[in-house]
């Protein structure tokens, strides 16, 4: 069962209804009936995304050096043809035939086999997964009744059930005719109707750019494209050193089969992704061991799933490296600057794990994957894909522009070796082929170092160099010489290899959300969402005790003070009572509370709340502002100040 991050029992409907209310984020075009997959953030949700996309610029672009871009995410056919994201970018659909409907088709199997499972546990009395309140359970009933229809409570045989769950555990490796075997042979229908075998379904939303419309084009589905093609630029601008890594933050668009689970599945999504480009020798990270040590992660190998289970492996990225589950220093090192910088925003580490791809669902471009999964109300989610990408992008574009996408890099050591080569007298050459000259030089210069060998050994010994050119036949080099060189080279150049961690911002976004969320123990109805401070849509609640004027000055100078120092306030002088707007404060999300009272226009001192403990002190305004900023940089904690300040207990505001 989903638990808050106390373990009281995760309601979603009520915390849906929270983020709906508070406007975190909305459906979009709700006047027009609203479209699928598309979603509009409200002033909290856009003040916590900024502070997520801010961390990120700071764990990542600012700490590592890296260089951002910001590029169109209008991409010409051709780039995404290259790319193979026209041939290969797509999920497999199955269509019911009956309503018209479009099901992805791994996600059909994956809900009528999970309520199957869920119908037998409910036969046998053994369903645990039920919230205790009434409102969501029938919240949740509906919800599965209105995907899976077909499903009652039956009893299933211990092998049916074994091989569901093998199937389950690994759902995301089948291919298009697989899905189609399994769903013929468990009978799997959508409520009841049989569907059409699954075919592929390109995500891409196809665009014309420009009026003539002979340009076709797409929006781009993922950033990643835009940095490989501004890879020679940066290259140039590191003054040819290597390795570098570009990050790009914007937007992506898929044309998913079914939206669904919220801002999970979207159509239209914040994207930030890092390209990291690396030497494919050398693939270790100078940073490696600053967390090779420190950083403990739990993994779940392909094999793991392959051999249709589940548990997890917990070790450092160090032995996870040492013992080449994770392929390189560099992979490891972004897996843990990854989990490092989730755990920063304040996602529960108890909720992270890392999996990785079996070999039929990694993308077309990968060589090795692991997703940072988070655990939600909604399962496990990908939401943060860190691939190897190996030389594919460069090199596909590489070929198709003939522009040269690669590094030359000067050797310390020269490289040094011998190699035969055929000296041809040309002033022969010319005379003796004619038009055909360019052939027989061609299949010269094809000769291998073997072969060329052979030729001089026999040449040695007074035979005729004889060499077999198209449609001339056999040819005899009369004029050639055949000798060994010592060659040198002083520069070496190569295709860098990518390593790629890719971040659905919008999945942290709501995944976070989840697990900040708890409620207070006396009230369910009560939310709150303790994000860290520095996370938190607004830092500061300023509440005058009552609508009396002899509280404006103070409240105005705090807000003012605030403002000055960049902390984002919000004065909510409306006629509820106290608690009521620390309440609304709560769901917000909101750290801190001030409120300005009758001792604050005798003395100058007004409280400060504590939203996760509801306890408050008492100082001066400029103290305050202080203790806010010191919170905020993390120079100290609640804690700390209460044992500074002293405990205020001098009212009850809460209710
Ligand atoms: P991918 O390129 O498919 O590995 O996706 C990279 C990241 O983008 C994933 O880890 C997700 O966090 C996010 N993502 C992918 N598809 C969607 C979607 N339809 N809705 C929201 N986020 C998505």
């Amino acid at each position: 069962m989903a638990t808050t991050k106390v373990g009281q029992p995760l309601d979603r409907g009520t915390l849906d209804s929270i983020l709906r209310r508070r406007m975190f984020y909305t459906p979009a075009f709700e006047l027009y009936g609203g479209v699928s997959g598309l979603y509009d953030y409200g002033p909290p949700g856009c003040a916590l995304q900024a502070n997520i996309v801010d961390l990120w610029r700071k764990h990542f672009v600012m700490e590592e050096d890296m260089m951002e871009v910001d590029t169109t995410m209008l991409t010409p056919y051709e780039v995404l043809k290259t790319s193979g994201h026209v041939d290969k970018f797509a999920d497999w659909m199955c269509k019911d035939p009956k309503t018209g409907e479009h099901l992805r088709a791994d996600h059909l199997v994956e809900d009528v086999l999970e309520a199957r499972l869920k119908g037998d546990a409910e036969a046998r009395g053994e369903v645990v997964d039920e919230p205790e309140n009434e409102a969501d359970s029938c919240d949740k009933k509906k919800a599965r009744k209105k995907k899976v229809k077909d499903v009652k409570a039956v009893k299933l045989e211990d092998d049916v059930k074994t091989e569901y769950k093998g199937i389950l555990a690994q759902i995301d490796n089948y291919n298009g005719e697989e899905l189609g075997e399994l769903i013929q042979k468990h009978s799997i229908t959508n409520n009841g109707n049989p569907v059409e075998p699954p075919i592929s379904f390109n995500l891409m939303f196809g665009t014309a750019i420009g009026p003539s419309s002979n340009m076709p084009g797409f929006l781009r589905p993922e950033t990643a494209q835009g940095q490989f093609l501004t890879f020679a630029k940066l290259l140039d601008f590191n003054n040819a050193r290597m390795p570098f890594a570009s990050a790009s933050i914007g937007k992506s668009f898929r044309n998913e089969i079914s939206p669904k689970s919220g801002l999970l599945r979207v159509r239209e999504f914040l994207m930030a992704e890092i390209e990291h480009f690396v030497d494919p020798e050398n693939k270790n990270h100078p940073r490696f061991k600053e967390v090779a040590d420190t950083v403990k992660l739990r993994f779940l190998p392909k094999d793991v799933q392959l051999a249709k289970r589940t548990d997890l492996t917990e070790q450092t990225i160090g032995e996870a490296v040492k013992a080449k589950m994770v392929d390189n220093e560099t992979l490891g090192y972004f897996m843990a600057r990854i989990y490092l910088f989730l755990t920063e925003l304040g996602v529960d580490p108890k909720k992270i794990r890392f999996r990785q791809h079996m070999a039929n669902e990694m993308a077309h471009y990968a060589t090795d994957c692991w997703d940072a999964e988070l655990e939600t109300s909604y399962g496990w989610i990908e939401c943060v894909g860190c691939a190897d990408r190996s030389a594919y992008d460069l090199s596909v574009h590489s070929k198709r522009t003939g522009q040269p996408l690669l590094v030359r890099e000067n050797l310390e050591i020269p490289k040094v070796w011998e190699e035969w080569d055929m000296d041809v007298d040309k002033k022969w050459l010319g005379p003796r082929f004619k038009k055909d000259a360019k052939k027989v030089e061609t299949v010269i210069e094809s000769i291998s170092q073997e072969e060329r060998e052979k030729l001089a050994a026999k040449q040695k010994a007074g035979e005729p160099v004889i060499i077999n050119v198209p449609d001339l036949g056999e040819v005899t080099l009369e004029k050639v010489e055949i000798v060994k060189r010592e060659k040198k080279l002083y520069t070496r150049e190569f295709i860098p290899n990518v390593i790629e961690p890719s971040f659905g911002i919008g999945r942290i976004f709501y995944s976070l959300i989840e697990h900040v969320y708890h409620y207070r123990p006396e009230d369910r109805a009560r939310g709150v969402l303790s994000f860290p401070p520095k996370i938190a849509p607004t830092k500061v609640l300023i509440v005058p005790l009552s609508g009396n004027k002899d509280f404006d000055p103070a409240v105005h100078s705090l807000s003012r003070a605030f403002r000055k120092i960049g902390v984002a306030n919000r004065v909510d002088d409306s006629s509820a009572t106290i608690g009521k707007r620390y309440a609304r404060n709560d769901e917000l999300g909101t750290p801190f509370g001030v409120t300005v009272d009758f001792q604050t226009v005798k003395d100058g001192t007004v409280t400060l709340r504590d939203r996760d403990t509801m306890q408050q002190v008492r100082a001066s305004q400029e103290e305050i502002v202080n203790v806010v900023t010191a919170i905020l940089e993390g120079r100290e904690t609640w804690e700390d100040v209460v044992k500074r300040l002293g405990l205020f207990e001098g009212q009850d505001l809460e209710n």
